[in-house]
């Protein structure tokens, strides 16, 4: 009967099944630590003016140094952590910490740079986005003009009145609000004339190979002048070569983002960068 295949398929699967279930705990279990512990950083990737070369934005990118396991990419740890729950809590301290480093990093007298933060799309129909961002801005003391968050299509899959609601209030204390790997969901291009956004991070696939594939290179223009008519900016992510780079700056991208530019720095190294940027305010 159906009980005992089903204890079948258990045992059948139980040899190869077990190893990756006991990683997936003890990562889980590591989350909370973690944060106790100090073992998460936030590493920057600049983010370029594609008409004038200039660095105009950073992104914060979470690192985690698991004391065994050594760096544990956040692909690994984000998607177990959305599962739990717990990325409300690294959500939160990203967001702190990064905030607190622009603080930081603007009271030096250094270039004056706006800093996005990745923010699941859990926290917007489960924790408290609005009572987050408020007392983690009023903690850190940064102007919410210098404040970028990157949310992903898939928080405009249910309420979507509510989120958007959000969205204004956000957008109405100065934080810009970025739709990252755009083109990647299920949100239609009709749908994004509701939204209250400020720009949409095209995802790498659309960037990779643009300048070899027609078909490919013919959507992205399509999708740029679509966002541009609705007064958004279009960031390129993933921009790896010369030729993409140019390529991108030709379909009239107002922002890249990529290897070609720099990997993510950790903090210090970023600092650098920042000190040999024109200060022009
Ligand atoms: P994302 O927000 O789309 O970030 C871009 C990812 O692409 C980063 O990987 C970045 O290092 C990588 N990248 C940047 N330029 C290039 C390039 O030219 N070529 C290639 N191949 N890759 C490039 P990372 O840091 O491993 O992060 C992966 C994803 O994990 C992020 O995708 C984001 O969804 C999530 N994530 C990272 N940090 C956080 C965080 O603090 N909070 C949340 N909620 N999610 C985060
Ligand atoms: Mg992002
Ligand atoms: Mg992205
Ligand atoms: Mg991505």
């Amino acid at each position: 009967n159906a009980k005992e295949e089903g204890d079948g398929c258990y045992r059948f699967f139980k040899p190869n099944l077990l190893p990756l279930i006991e990683e997936k705990m003890r990562l889980e279990n590591g989350l909370y630590k973690a944060l106790q512990e100090n073992q998460f950083s936030l590493y920057y990737q600049p983010k370029i003016n594609a008409a004038t070369g200039e660095l105009c934005g950073i992104e914060a990118l979470i690192r985690w140094k698991h004391p065994d396991l050594g760096l544990v990419p956040p692909d690994k740890f984000i998607p177990l952590a959305e599962e739990s729950g717990f990325i409300l809590e690294i959500d939160r301290w990203v967001f702190r910490e990064a905030c607190r480093q622009n603080k930081v990093w603007q009271d030096a007298g250094l270039k004056q740079i706006s800093v996005s933060v990745n923010i699941s799309a859990r926290h917007f129909y489960q924790g408290n986005l609005k009572e987050m961002i408020l007392s983690e801005l009023k903690a850190t003391g940064l102007d919410p003009h210098y404040v970028s968050l990157e949310i992903t299509e898939g928080v405009f899959m249910r309420n979507i009145d509510q989120v958007i609601d959000t969205i204004l209030y956000l957008r109405n204390l100065g934080i810009q609000i970025s739709i990252d790997d755009f083109g990647t969901g299920y949100s239609s291009l009709n749908q994004l004339q509701r939204l209250p956004i400020s720009d949409v991070k095209l995802d790498r696939s659309f960037i990779q190979g643009i300048t070899s594939d027609d078909k490919k290179s013919s959507i992205v223009r399509a999708i740029i002048e679509l966002v541009h008519s609705m007064n958004m900016k279009v960031v390129a992510e993933g921009v790896e070569t010369l030729d993409e780079s140019r390529f991108c700056k030709e379909l009239k991208c107002d922002e890249l983002q990529g290897y070609l530019f720099s990997r993510p720095l950790p903090a210090d190294e970023l600092e650098v960068m920042l000190a040999q940027a024109d200060p022009e305010r």
